[in-house]
């Protein structure tokens, strides 16, 4: 993992800031670990580094951050070369090397870089994200601390129907009364198991027993009874090769609106971190191929996109598991 020598940077303004922000401690931390900085011998890629540790908002509690990172394209074309030096040629060689390793599918070039991102996530989401076995994952312990009192509410434009055509996805909008009382019902049951979790547990916020007469459940009891929509955490390690199988799984149109939203900024991540393999990767394998990458990136709603922000908005394309 690379011990960058990253450029002084506090500010929180080139990615897209968090809806719900961070308490000031983390903030804090971030801040203090971007300033702390090594110089080393190995790939650094500035424009990863620009938004090194810092979340981009996903959802409406959620975020990714990159914590680390192995490699750079050249790593890349380095290891299909088994170079004993820095193994890279001229840019356009190089790309034309990448290219062809993605478009004959070779696998293992790819598997020489790593990331590893920090992934703030409703359970229901987490649940389809951990299916990918090929990443390596450390989760908050709900069973250590108490979970937050956080939970996804879909955004209007996302309270959809059951498709007619799709068995998996959402077909028309939910709207009008209909709308009003799904979101009342959501809110609802959501704070209740929430008061409920806080009421077995039979701890206040500052950790003191809420009834001095009870002994107050195990946390890793009480939290059973919280809805799937509650946000979880993960450090989640995963080399390229099975980044890009993810990528191509999750930022897709037939994958659930809610995980592809996670997928979508990690694309732009990844643009960041290896621009020559990114527009390999759209060319040859997002989707299956050139159509879907130019459907994505044609789409009205694409226009003006921001970085974090999702390709493609259409609930009916969600599909769901
Ligand atoms: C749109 C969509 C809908 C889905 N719907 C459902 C659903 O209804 N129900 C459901 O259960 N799942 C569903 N899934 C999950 C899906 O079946 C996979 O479990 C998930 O996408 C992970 O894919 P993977 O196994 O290829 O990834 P990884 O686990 O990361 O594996 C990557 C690759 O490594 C190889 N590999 C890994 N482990 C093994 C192994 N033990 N044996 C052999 N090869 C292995 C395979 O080649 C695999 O493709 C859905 C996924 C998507 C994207």
């Amino acid at each position: 993992m690379a011990g960058a020598s990253a450029k002084k940077d506090n500010s929180f303004s080139t990615v897209s800031p968090l809806k719900t922000p961070l308490t000031d401690e983390q903030e804090q931390e971030i801040a203090a670990t971007r300033r702390e900085t090594t110089p080393t011998l190995r790939a650094v890629v500035p424009a990863l580094e620009e938004i090194l540790y810092k979340p981009v908002s996903v959802l409406d509690h959620g975020f990714v951050r990159v914590i680390d990172y192995m490699g750079d394209d050249a790593a890349i074309v380095q290891a299909a070369r088994v170079s004993y030096g820095k193994g890279t040629k001229k840019v356009n060689e190089d790309a034309g090397l990448i290219n062809y390793l993605m478009r004959h599918r070779h696998s293992t070039p790819f598997e020489m870089c790593e990331i590893k991102f920090h992934i703030k996530l409703p359970i229901f989401v987490a649940r389809q994200w951990i299916r990918h076995r090929t990443a390596n994952v450390n989760e908050y312990s709900a069973r250590y601390s108490i979970l937050d009192r956080e939970f996804y509410i879909p955004h209007p434009e996302h309270l959809a129907a059951q498709a007619k055509t799709n068995r998996q996805g959402r077909g028309e909008l939910v709207e009008g009364v209909e709308a009003a009382r799904v979101f009342e019902v959501l809110k609802h049951d959501s704070t209740q198991v929430y008061e409920h979790y806080i009421e077995m547990l039979n701890e206040d916020e500052s950790g003191k027993p809420i009834k001095e007469q009870n002994k107050g459940l195990a946390r890793e009891l009480a939290r059973m009874n919280l809805t799937l929509n509650y946000y979880t955490q993960w450090y989640w390690k995963v080399d390229l090769h099975n980044l890009m199988h993810f990528l191509s799984l999750r930022a897709d149109p037939h994958a659930q609106y809610e995980i592809r939203v996670y997928a979508e900024a990690m694309l732009d991540m990844l643009k960041r971190w290896l621009p020559i393999t990114y527009e390999a990767f759209m060319n040859y394998r997002i989707g299956g191929g050139k159509p879907v990458r130019q459907r994505l990136e044609r789409h009205p709603r694409n226009a003006g996109r921001q970085a974090g922000q999702p390709r493609i908005q259409r609930h009916e394309q969600g599909r769901m598991e």
